[in-house]
């Protein structure tokens, strides 16, 4: 598709909110929203009420410019018509079936079309609801697996400093956020954590790959050194740690990591719940790195956002070694009611359809050079101490105010919001990710409005 966004991305709302949908203080306070500053925000309440396109609308009847596509999910822009119809035809057909000893036709349809764009030796996919629940499935799978090799003594986790890996025991673990660790005790055993690449002293302002820091991935060794190679099951990394402020990986850094893992016989997953279904211009953000992992763990994008879902892409060798014992016997003890749920099966076919309709998974290949170019205009800016951007992604990351961290990019956040353009903020980090649908003119929208705030700003 050429680099104009659908008719239907620049349509505002169907509906005529000139009139407010009233909402009272008293009504906010029984849903405790999640990874929210719950009483400032219900102080002073953002709400969505419809979304279209590139646009949210708010219950005071504004458009809002969606620079986060959701919570990164949204890829194909909101309310996508191939999608709904998806939704609605399967909801009045078949609402549910599950999948333990029983099955129906559109969950090996889905399955099918996912590795029709998947990596190349990804043969396999395990259905959850979430990021999160991938997480824990890869987790689990790749100790099992070593299991079933007769390797049982292969239970030990790595993960990365700074990175996000969901919110579930497992992922909360091997993530490397302190705020998210902090509250919950000492979390799962046999954990440990590679050095973050995060080097703002080389690789500041940095246009897609920093070019310093490949050899971080030796740090690899330093845990075989530590903990032997016999007591670890897998290595798994962000492609891209967007979560934790668009992390970009150091030129190298991946394949180095790669290599490692299997000179050691460790299983490497890609959690791809971001950089997946085309984010960086390629399906997925392996094909972009060029690594092969084992295993990776997807959601979000899957749908576009619209049905909770998640996906483990497995390799044949993985899958196989579970597939020995006595043929009734069940070969993975894991899995959720809602694994491969006929609503979630059908809006992933939808996407897909979607996504190859308008050329979508490499959409952002496209945009990548002027959306870049607005994003390295920010630099000069007050405060601002780096700008980043590889695929449809961009970071702007503010100088630290020690006496209130984060509060310099979260008033730039409400800011911005004011102005009409949502952009997505983590510690002194902004984050921009729009949906893949966007045209050049609304990037500049986009950029217009974020420059006017970060001028302003004080
Ligand atoms: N893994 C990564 C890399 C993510 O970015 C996220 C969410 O942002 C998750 C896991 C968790 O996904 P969910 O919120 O769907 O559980």
């Amino acid at each position: 598709m050429a680099a104009g966004s659908p008719k239907e991305s620049r349509q505002g709302p169907t509906k005529d909110f000139s009139m407010n949908v009233q909402i009272k203080p008293n009504d906010l306070a029984a849903f405790w929203m999640p990874f929210s500053a719950n009483r400032q925000f219900k102080k002073a309440p953002r709400l969505f009420v419809e979304a279209k396109g590139v646009h949210y609308v708010t219950n005071d009847g504004r458009r809002v410019l969606d620079g986060t596509s959701g919570l990164w999910c949204v890829n194909a822009g909101h309310c996508r018509p191939k999608i709904i119809e998806a939704i609605k035809q399967q909801v009045e057909t078949l609402d549910f079936a599950g999948a333990f000893q029983m099955g129906h036709t559109r969950a090996f349809e889905a399955a099918n079309r996912l590795i029709s764009i998947a990596p190349k030796g990804f043969e396999h996919v395990f259905f959850t609801n979430s990021g999160s629940e991938s997480v824990e499935t890869a987790l689990k799978m790749a100790i099992a697996y070593h299991r079933a090799k007769g390797n049982g003594t292969k239970v030990r986790l790595i993960g990365r400093e700074r990175g996000y890996h969901g919110v579930n025991f497992g992922g909360t673990s091997v993530g490397g956020i302190g705020g998210n660790r902090k509250m919950f005790g000492t979390l799962v055993g046999g954990v440990d954590h590679l050095r973050h690449t995060h080097d703002l002293s080389r690789n500041a302002f940095t246009r897609g790959e920093p070019e310093h820091g490949a050899e971080l991935a030796d740090d690899l060794e330093r845990l075989v050194a530590l903990h032997d190679a016999s007591t670890i099951a897998a290595v798994i990394v962000e492609p891209v740690a967007c979560s934790t402020g668009v992390l970009i990986p150091p030129k190298g850094y991946l394949k180095r990591l790669e290599a490692i893992c299997r000179k050691h016989d460790i299983l490497l997953i890609a959690d791809e719940v971001i950089t997946a279904f085309g984010r960086l211009g390629t399906a997925f953000g392996s094909d972009y790195f060029g690594i092969s992992p084992d295993l990776i763990t997807t959601a979000k994008a899957i749908t576009n956002g619209t049905i909770p879902m998640g996906a483990v892409f497995v390799k044949s060798h993985i899958h196989d070694a579970f597939m020995n014992g006595p043929e009734w016997m069940i070969d993975f003890f894991h899995g959720y009611t809602y694994s491969g749920h006929p609503m979630a099966c059908a809006a992933a076919i939808g996407t897909l359809d979607t996504f190859a309709e308008e050329g979508l998974l490499t959409r952002a290949a496209e945009l990548a050079p002027y959306w870049g170019e607005r994003v390295h205009a920010l630099k000069g800016l007050p405060h601002v101490i780096d700008v980043r951007n590889i695929g449809l992604i961009g970071a702007v990351e503010f100088e630290p105010d020690p006496a209130q961290p984060g509060k310099r990019a979260y008033d730039r956040f409400v800011q911005a919001f004011e102005q009409g353009l949502l952009v997505r903020q983590t510690g002194d980090i902004i984050a921009l990710s729009p949906p893949l649908i966007i045209s050049k003119d609304e990037i500049d929208q986009l950029f217009d409005i974020f420059s006017k705030v970060l001028k302003n700003a004080s």
